[in-house]
């Protein structure tokens, strides 16, 4: 029997109605903090008063404020295990729009490294320990105990989501829990010591912007170049508030991708540096938008192959 959503009360906790919160409750009492997601599989946005960072943010944040807003406000920063805030009046409307429950892995003491894909997950047998597994949507999550930070793109298909970020909640899986290997923390602190294929690090001009006496062997117009850049660009510079990274990936490796069949050079290390420049400027630290953007770039080249 499915209640009539007319004579459900404004406020207060259904758990009939809300299969979600139910979810997002049994995770909290498990020491998980929660959060709802909306249509999309996305966070909430933030209340008027938070709106564009107008509160200065929440005090665990990276850029710590004062915020102690009642509403589902700033992304992963909103988990919680305090079942009075998750089934305050504030959060009631968010639940009852929910399509998805998230939880915030840092905070429960967790890694998950999130395999995007099939090639993905195959690197991740052969080269990281045994763990507990949950299906996703194309790939796998893989739990680990033990937080660390988190970084987009650390490989083609691979993000490691753990501190101030948030995954969704799709199962327990199956598996026992390893302990964080080395070699997922390798992924988010390794410096780039060495240059990417390719890439010649010392001995190419530091090219500010790509034009044509860098791309000799391109067989695209400027215009086509340019406009693709300057859209993939201004796509990177919208993500003020998060994905700005793994958005930098994309956008390498569709920019990357055009230039499949050209003879080449193209400039891409010029196009490449653009687009960190881009990520930087949304607050993506230069090493993982660096990190990003090379792979991207990296996964085209593969994937043309
Ligand atoms: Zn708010
Ligand atoms: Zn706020
Ligand atoms: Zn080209």
């Amino acid at each position: 029997m499915t209640p009539d959503r007319t004579t459900m009360p404004p406020h207060g906790v259904n758990l009939t109605a809300s299969p979600h919160l139910k979810t997002a409750l049994e995770l909290a009492a498990a020491g998980v903090p929660v959060l709802p997601l909306r249509a999309g599989k996305v966070p909430f946005g933030n209340c008027r008063t938070c709106a564009h960072g107008a509160c200065g943010g929440r005090p665990h944040m990276k850029s710590a404020g004062t915020c102690h807003c009642p509403a589902v406000c700033h992304a992963w920063a909103a988990a919680t295990t305090d079942t009075t805030v998750i089934t305050s009046d504030a959060w009631a409307s968010a639940w009852r729009q929910a399509a998805a429950v998230a939880y915030h892995p840092g905070g429960a003491g967790l890694t998950i490294v999130d395999l995007d894909n099939a090639d993905a997950v195959a690197w991740a047998r052969q080269t990281l320990p045994r763990t507990r597994t949950v299906p996703t949507t194309r790939g796998e999550h893989w739990l680990y105990r033990g937080a660390t930070r988190s970084a987009n793109a650390v490989r083609p298909g691979v993000d490691v989501k753990s501190l101030m970020q948030y995954a969704r909640w799709l199962g327990p899986g199956t598996g026992t829990m390893a302990a964080l290997p080395p070699a997922v923390r390798a992924l988010v602190v390794k410096e780039e010591t060495t240059p990417a294929p390719g890439e010649v690090v010392s001995s190419l001009p530091e090219r500010a912007t790509w034009d044509r006496t860098v791309a000799t062997g391109c067989r695209h117009t400027d215009d086509y170049v340019r406009t693709g850049l300057d859209r993939g660009l201004a796509m990177v510079r919208a993500r003020t508030e998060s994905g700005a990274a793994s958005q930098a990936f994309g956008v390498a490796r569709f920019l990357g991708g055009q230039h499949a069949q050209c003879p080449g050079p193209c400039g891409l290390d010029a196009i490449g540096r653009q687009i960190v420049a881009a990520a930087v400027s949304v607050g993506v630290p230069e090493d993982y938008a660096h990190r990003a953007v090379t792979n991207g770039l990296q996964t085209a080249e593969e994937s043309a192959e």
